[in-house]
């Protein structure tokens, strides 16, 4: 991570994400096993070895016949399956049985659909004289040595098939972070727990591990309660993993409260705090903390604040660690309701589903009714900024959003 400005007056979602861009620089690279890299970043470009596809292949099951023999009537001499490789050269008035995918035997050759044809003993009748020649021929979806998938991007399940059909067994890809998430609060239990009275189920835990299970991230995971020693302990101890922790994120008492304790402990553990609140809500009480390599959130811990905060900041900061090109941006969007959010005195993220709609990104902001409300959380899909000022935002308004899926 670069030298941080230090700044301890409310930062605004630009600064924050403008600090996290310089601070997050890619993590290492390593070459893994594509079972292991589904959702990393690609470090290098992948080209393709060869012509793909490496022969020219038919695409349906059927029969090859010389491309400039259109008559009806041929025999038959022979079958090629998928996997096998019978090169022949045909003549007019012969055609051999061929599989889907199988090689062609030959060169100016078209495949005779089975659809179109009828077969008695070695004898085939075309039915239908079909213009196309049902090949996919060597070289047409790449040439040898084109890049087919660059550096930095994040590999999907299109792209990992991609890479496993070209023979890259072991790309290079950014390691993933190590994250230690404590979840701090006295009246926080287990989802599994029945809850005293005045207690509540911890939510913000199953949030954070999927959240960070979308890059392919299993964090370790603790809940501490208030205990200042222990939290203390879990952030310096310098024994366990947490020595070369890159991200640390602290659910809870991120506020200026009497129990608030998050930024006392992680200055006692020696973090430079860098942001403290932030402009706009849900999750104005925001830290942002670095000490050496390591990055720290404390995020505050009400439900729809914690989603929006790893939605916008933590995920720009996996982004930078990840060495991704493409970053997530404001994407402009159209209302389909109104938002009763005009005259907002603050800057806020809305929560709600967007679709496509006649070419533009339509949404439809959900019921919240605070930052407490986890109610809307299961239909979100996008979060709409909601400028602070008197503006009013009708159905049909254009708005920027940030859509939460990953690409
Ligand atoms: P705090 O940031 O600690 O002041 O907490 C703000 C609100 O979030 C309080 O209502 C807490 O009870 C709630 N909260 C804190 N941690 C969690 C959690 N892990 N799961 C669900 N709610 C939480
Ligand atoms: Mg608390």
């Amino acid at each position: 991570m670069s030298a941080p400005t230090p700044n301890k007056a409310a930062a605004t979602p630009e600064d924050i994400l403008v600090l996290l861009q310089a601070l997050c620089l890619p993590l290492d690279a390593e070459q893994v096993a594509l079972a292991e890299a589904a959702g990393r970043v690609l470090r290098e470009p992948v080209c393709a070895p060869e012509d793909q596809p490496p022969f020219d292949r038919s695409s349906v099951d059927g029969f090859a016949v010389r491309q400039d023999d259109r008559s009806f009537q041929f025999r038959i001499v022979g079958q090629i399956r998928a996997g096998d490789w019978r090169p022949r050269t045909l003549r007019p008035g012969e055609a051999m049985r061929i599989g889907t995918g199988a090689a062609l035997p030959g060169d100016n050759l078209r495949v005779v659909m089975k659809e179109d044809a009828r077969v008695e003993t070695d004898r085939l009748t075309v039915l239908r004289q079909d213009s196309e020649r049902n090949i996919r021929f060597r070289g047409e979806d790449a040439r040898a040595g084109q890049v087919l998938v660059g550096a930095g991007v994040m590999l999907s399940p299109g792209a990992l098939a991609l890479l496993a059909s070209v023979g890259c067994a072991r790309p290079r890809v950014t390691r993933r972070p190590r994250v230690l998430h404590l979840a701090t609060g006295n009246e926080i239990v287990a989802p599994d727990r029945i809850p005293e009275r005045g207690q509540i189920r911890d939510s913000n835990s199953a949030l954070v591990r999927a959240f960070l299970g979308q890059w392919g991230i299993i964090p370790e995971q603790r809940r501490v309660a208030e205990d200042a020693e222990r939290i203390k302990s879990e952030i310096q101890n310098p024994q366990s993993q947490n020595e070369n922790l890159d991200l640390l994120l602290v659910s809870g008492g991120a506020s200026v409260g009497d129990h608030d304790f998050t930024r006392r402990r992680l200055e006692e553990s020696g973090f430079t705090v860098l942001i403290s609140k932030t402009t706009a809500r849900p999750g104005k009480p925001l830290i942002l903390a670095q000490r050496g390599n390591t990055l720290a959130f404390g995020l505050p811990g009400n439900p729809l604040a914690h989603f929006v905060c790893l939605n916008l900041y933590v995920r720009a900061a996996l982004e930078g660690f990840a060495g991704q090109a493409t970053r997530t941006a404001f994407t402009p969007g159209v209302l389909a309701a109104d938002l009763p959010a005009g005259g907002n005195p603050r800057e806020t993220f809305w929560p709600a589903r967007w679709s496509l709609q006649d070419g533009s990104a339509t949404l439809t902001p959900l019921r919240w009714s605070s930052s407490g409300d986890l109610t809307s959380l299961s239909a979100a899909n996008a979060l709409i900024r909601v400028r602070a000022g008197p503006e009013q935002l009708p159905c049909g308004k254009r708005v920027e959003f940030v859509p939460l899926e990953r690409s």
